[in-house]
């Protein structure tokens, strides 16, 4: 019967209702639910300037607070929301949630960070997506120059309508970046034409930089191609110092990674800031 209600009839949905019957509600109902009833959290992932160790961003990755199952990562959420349109919706409280984050660490007076935000293709093919990101940054009176959308190389396949947002997005100050860049179907054409600020090397590379001369050679070639593109480049899943200083060498600009730090919760993250603060403080 809750079947034949439609979309809505998760509202009939009780904690307390037998194990059978809440199976009816697969992972993207039960998402759905999780939504509208508070439980998706974001942690934030700080990276760092290569040279100085300055703290330069924080990428917002998705959680979710499960009611029986605990704290559920990215792999629980993204690839069920994108199967169906929710992760609209998703990426749309993402980003509101994010920015009203940012905004508070701002007027709390903390030295301002990039804010870097996932984005889904299905996001980049809504004809209205800078618009919505614009006014969701207005609403909460953040700049975009603080802003960083990362995208995938497979999100730009053919997509005018995403090429177009990115455009747009850049105009109004926003940061591009190509995530898990070398793991897609990329055209080094694109690199040419998108309107991008920086590549993000894959974790895959950056792994097994030490022993592998192969993965070494990539990642220097993608920070040589940076260079004189004039991107900047960070490394993602950098977890020793040996990786690090290799990757310094080689002249990447920016660290994000478990040697660092892992994805904290944002009163962590705050908790962070504030002793940053009191820390460079002159007096
Ligand atoms: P990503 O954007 O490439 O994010 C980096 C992932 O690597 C994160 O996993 C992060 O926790 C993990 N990571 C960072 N440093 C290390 C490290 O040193 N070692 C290891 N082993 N892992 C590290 P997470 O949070 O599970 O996210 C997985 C993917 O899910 C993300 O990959 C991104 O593609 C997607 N995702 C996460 N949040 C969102 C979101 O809000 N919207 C969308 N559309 N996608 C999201
Ligand atoms: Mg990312
Ligand atoms: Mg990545
Ligand atoms: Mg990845």
């Amino acid at each position: 019967a809750a079947k034949s209600q439609g979309r809505k009839s998760y509202a009939v949905y009780q904690p307390d209702m037998s194990e059978h019957v809440a199976q009816y509600f697969t992972r993207d109902q039960e998402l759905r639910q999780a939504l509208e009833h508070d439980q998706l959290r974001l942690h934030y992932q700080p990276q760092y300037d290569s040279r100085c160790g300055d703290l330069v961003g924080l990428e917002a990755l998705i959680r979710w607070q499960h009611p029986n199952e605990g704290l559920l990562g990215a792999a629980d959420i993204i690839p069920f929301a994108e199967s169906s349109a929710l992760i609209v919706d998703i990426g749309r409280w993402v980003l509101d949630e994010s920015f009203r984050q940012l905004r508070d660490w701002i007027k709390h007076g903390y030295k301002p960070v990039r804010l870097s935000i996932n984005i889904s293709a299905r996001q980049l093919e809504d004809r209205n997506f800078a618009h919505i990101v614009d006014s969701i940054a207005t609403h909460h009176e953040v700049p975009l120059s603080l802003i960083e959308l990362e995208v995938t190389e497979s999100c730009l396949q053919n997509s005018n309508v995403g090429v177009h947002n990115l455009r747009r997005l850049k105009q109004l100050g926003a940061n591009i970046s190509i995530d898990d860049f070398g793991t897609g179907y990329s055209c080094m054409s694109s690199l040419k034409t998108l309107p991008i600020t920086a590549l993000k090397i894959d974790r895959c590379f950056i792994q097994h930089i030490q022993d592998e001369a192969n993965d070494r050679a990539i990642a220097n070639a993608i920070i040589a191609l940076s260079k004189q593109l004039n991107l900047r480049t960070t490394a993602e899943g950098v977890e020793t110092q040996a990786q690090a200083d290799l990757l310094r060498q080689a002249g990447c600009d920016e660290f994000q990674g478990f040697l660092y730090s892992k994805p904290l919760a944002a009163e962590l993250i705050t908790q962070y800031l504030k002793l940053s603060a009191e820390s460079t403080d002159p007096l």
